[in-house]
């Protein structure tokens, strides 16, 4: 039984509690931890059975971590970081489950929550400056702060294709990958999408499956993990050099320790500039994104790397014809996520694999036995859905989330997502989210922004209580601001040339609006704490 014993008042059938938080991975366990340690009587909602969040639900062969796990890791408590070892660079979705499972032990945090219960709606009572939380399981929940921590990347986004649920196979989703497992031995698979959740799981399902056909509407750009064990020597010297590290990620851009090459492109010659690219391509992964210090604002300067990558892409696809169609040529490189893959490309070499360009040969339908493209058919017994998320707004807007004046949090947001500094929306008092719009958020090591934003949420709300508010509400004039402001760095970046999930793209009907907050995590940092040190400049408090 999960009731948690640190909500009473539940006489009423109504649990009674001081904050709300909604999400048990990174951000909602750590916003229950802190929010008890600070004294308030907290109850956290897991949709889920158990924690973890994103690595709870996304078990999809071959999930991995793209920031390197001594990184994408809590940062807040030494002793954590000095006992728990890392056993690979990235580490694998089970691993960094156990990490969280870990956590939620040692803080003794799973008493506070209750799991396998979806929030449906929230209303906010005026007078009684209280929010009314309702679950899909009838839990009712009163509290005076309600932490949203539901998550970027949580609202699996199930594609409209004619057919679909003809379909007489098996239909698994990479975000909701069950929880026993599923294999694919011996079976003929079909995966439709090829982002990072498509491009990890590829190799791993082509090694047992029969077949392996990939559906493939827009390639994306990947870039090898370079994975490994992690030696005893460097997880020694992560130990040793964590506090430094932490400092560096946080004053970094994207919340990790990692520079782009000290000297500007322009100053280097042809072979220095190979070498700074070959390097990063080495280091694996995202990073290549920022090889070059504006590389993802200088056209010119994205178009040697987007060559560099092309180069080798061409060199380990053998049929060219396969190569061209794994090549974007539709956005610059690094203003999608770049994909962290291990042995993508390769896997386009083996017999049991196809590649079907959609752009060439669309899905017509789907039947009960596979996949009928307008030129061919595809018999499947499995079809994997690696088709992303409705991301940033899709787990806010999908709960009826009612403000004191009327309107939704959907209604709020259909325009595209409007906040003060991403964490608090006009019309909504007292709610906070957490990494998400208008915040580096998917932008910035998650772990460590959910850190920042939970700590500084709870400053302001500590804040409150000390200067007796009830309530605190983000002004419309600043939400305003600061989301154009959020808007006009984007577009002084390469990022609003994609059609990314950053901008909405991805989901039909979807307001068109580049979501995180681009300008960096260090002035993002800066940013709250100098409204913070004008009093919460941007709030409006009421009694
Ligand atoms: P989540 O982990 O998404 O947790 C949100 C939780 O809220 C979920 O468990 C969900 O069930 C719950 N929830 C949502 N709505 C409700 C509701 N209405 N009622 C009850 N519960 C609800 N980021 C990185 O920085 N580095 C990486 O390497 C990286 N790898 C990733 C790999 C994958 C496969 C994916 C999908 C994302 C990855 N991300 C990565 C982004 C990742 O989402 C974040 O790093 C981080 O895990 C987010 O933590 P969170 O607590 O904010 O949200
Ligand atoms: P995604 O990047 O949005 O990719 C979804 C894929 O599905 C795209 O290729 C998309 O094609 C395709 N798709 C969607 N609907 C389709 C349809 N109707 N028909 C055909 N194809 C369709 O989602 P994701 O791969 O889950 O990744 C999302 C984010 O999660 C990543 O960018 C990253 O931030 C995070 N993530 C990280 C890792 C990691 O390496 N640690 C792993 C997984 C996820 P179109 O582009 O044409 O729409």
């Amino acid at each position: 039984m999960n009731t948690p014993p640190l909500a009473p008042g539940a006489a009423d059938g109504v649990v009674d509690v001081d904050v709300v938080v909604i999400g048990a991975g990174f951000a909602g366990l750590y916003a229950v931890h802190r929010a008890v340690q600070r004294g308030h009587r907290t109850l956290g909602v897991e949709a889920g059975a158990g924690v973890g969040g994103t690595w709870y639900w996304n078990r999809y062969p071959g999930a991995r971590c793209d920031v390197e796990s001594i990184d994408y890791s809590y940062s807040f408590d030494p002793d954590l970081e000095q006992e728990w070892t890392w056993s690979e660079r990235y580490a694998t979705q089970p691993e960094i489950l156990s990490y969280l499972e870990h956590a939620a032990d040692r803080y003794d945090l799973r008493r506070h929550y209750r799991f396998g219960e979806r929030v449906v709606a929230a209303e906010f009572d005026d007078v009684a400056s209280r929010w009314t939380v309702r679950t899909d399981a009838g839990t009712v929940a009163r509290c005076q702060w309600l932490f949203c921590a539901t998550g970027s990347l949580s609202a699996p986004n199930r594609p409209d294709i004619p057919g679909l649920d003809d379909f007489a196979g098996d239909v698994v989703m990479t975000a909701a990958w069950p929880e026993e497992g599923y294999d694919v031995t011996d079976k003929r698979v079909g995966v439709i999408g090829t982002g990072s959740s498509g491009i990890q799981s590829i190799p791993v399902l082509a090694r047992d499956a029969a077949r392996l056909t990939v559906f493939q509407r827009t390639p994306n750009y990947s870039v090898p993990a370079f994975n490994r064990p992690l030696t005893e020597e460097e997880q020694k010297e992560a130990r040793r050099t964590y506090r430094e590290r932490r400092a560096l990620s946080f004053a970094g851009g994207a919340g990790t320790p990692h520079q782009p090459y000290p000297r500007p492109i322009w100053e280097v010659d042809e072979e220095e500039r190979r070498q700074a690219f070959e390097a990063r391509w080495r280091e694996g992964g995202v990073l290549f994104a920022k090889t070059f210090v504006d590389q993802t604002i200088d056209e010119r300067i994205n178009d040697l790397a987007r060559e560099f990558v092309e180069e080798k892409v061409r060199a380990i696809v053998r049929d060219p014809q396969v190569a061209d169609d794994l090549l974007p040529d539709d956005h610059p490189i690094g203003t999608k996520r770049i994909c962290t893959d291990s042995d993508y490309f390769e896997t386009f070499n083996r017999d049991n694999v196809e590649l079907v360009n959609l752009r060439r040969d669309p899905i017509q339908t789907i039947t009960g036995w596979g996949v009928k493209t307008e030129d061919s058919s595809y018999e499947l017994d499995v079809l994997v859905l690696a088709t992303g998320f409705d991301a940033m707004t899709g787990a806010m807007t999908r709960m009826d989330i009612q403000g004191p004046r009327g309107g939704t949090m959907e209604q709020a947001w259909a325009s595209g997502p409007i906040t003060f500094l991403g964490v608090a929306v006009p019309g909504f008092p007292n709610l906070f989210t957490i990494t998400g719009p208008g915040s580096p958020s998917v932008l910035a090591n998650m772990v460590l922004a959910a850190e920042q934003q939970v700590d500084w949420l709870l400053d302001l709300v500590d804040h409150c209580r000390a200067e007796g508010h009830a309530t605190v509400e983000a002004r419309a004039d600043a939400a305003r601001a600061w989301t154009d402001h959020v808007d006009e760095v984007a577009n002084g970046t390469l990022f609003v040339r994609a059609d990314s999930w950053y901008r909405g793209a991805n989901i039909d009907g979807k307001a068109r609006v580049f979501m995180p907050y681009i300008g960096g995590f260090h002035t993002y940092i800066a940013r709250c704490e100098e409204s913070k040190d004008l009093g919460y400049a941007g709030f409006v408090m009421g009694s």
